[in-house]
């Protein structure tokens, strides 16, 4: 399946929500969803209105997969082992989706975006436990440590990264050692701790019902 390439900034608009796909931008007033409030096309607006249940449900479930960047086939993957673990499922789903490495490392802000943070992961940056690690979709879990190569810390990017760092609000259930390029996983994330405008009981009964 095709990842899509065309501009995000409509699957925004689609949702009727920011889904901050774009990085900085999406924190500006130039972000479309500010100034538009409808979703695009000229029956947006009645569309929305018209959704079924199911079109809730769908909605939902498209929205997170929008979010942090995922194609449905894994994305029931990640369904399948959230309902497989004790606990609610909704909030599994959300915690199984924050613990990967691309979104580990946004939330760190060395990306300013988990598109932008699923590259340089490909790009070979980052370590985690010590040992170089470049699948985005790598899931961590409490006391697991990440860290940018000793190599990639001499690159530009990084460097200006650095300087970013400083101004990021890290999440409660990540640290991160400014000094070394380096972030820790403390505990999962309960679901105050994300960070996420989502239903994800619409996404349970999404998958449940079908
Ligand atoms: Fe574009 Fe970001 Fe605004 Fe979404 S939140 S519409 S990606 S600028």
């Amino acid at each position: 399946m095709a990842r899509y390439t065309g501009p995000v900034c409509r699957l925004c608009r689609r949702e009727g929500q920011k889904l901050f796909l774009k990085g900085d931008k999406c924190f500006t007033p130039k972000c479309p969803v500010e100034k538009r409030k409808n979703p695009p096309g000229m029956h947006g607006a009645s569309m929305r209105r018209r959704l079924s249940d199911y079109g809730l449900r769908l909605r939902e479930k498209q929205k997170a997969r929008r979010m942090y960047g995922i194609f449905e086939r894994q994305f029931r993957k990640y369904f399948a082992l959230a309902t497989a673990r004790p606990g609610v499922t909704g909030t599994t789903l959300l915690q199984l989706l924050e613990s990967r490495l691309d979104n580990v490392v946004y939330r760190l802000g060395f990306a300013s975006s988990r598109a932008a943070a699923r590259q340089i992961v490909r790009h070979g940056h980052f370590a985690l436990n010590g040992r170089k690690c470049d699948i985005p979709s790598a899931l961590l879990g409490e006391g697991d440590v990440v860290h940018v190569n000793a190599n990639s810390q001499k690159n530009e990017y990084f460097k200006i990264a650095a300087e970013r760092l400083e101004a990021v609000a890290v999440p409660n259930w990540l640290s991160l050692d400014r000094e070394k390029l380096e972030g820790k996983v403390l505990a999962l994330p309960t679901r105050q701790e994300i960070d996420a405008d989502l239903k994800e009981q619409l996404i349970v009964e999404y998958y449940s019902r079908r």
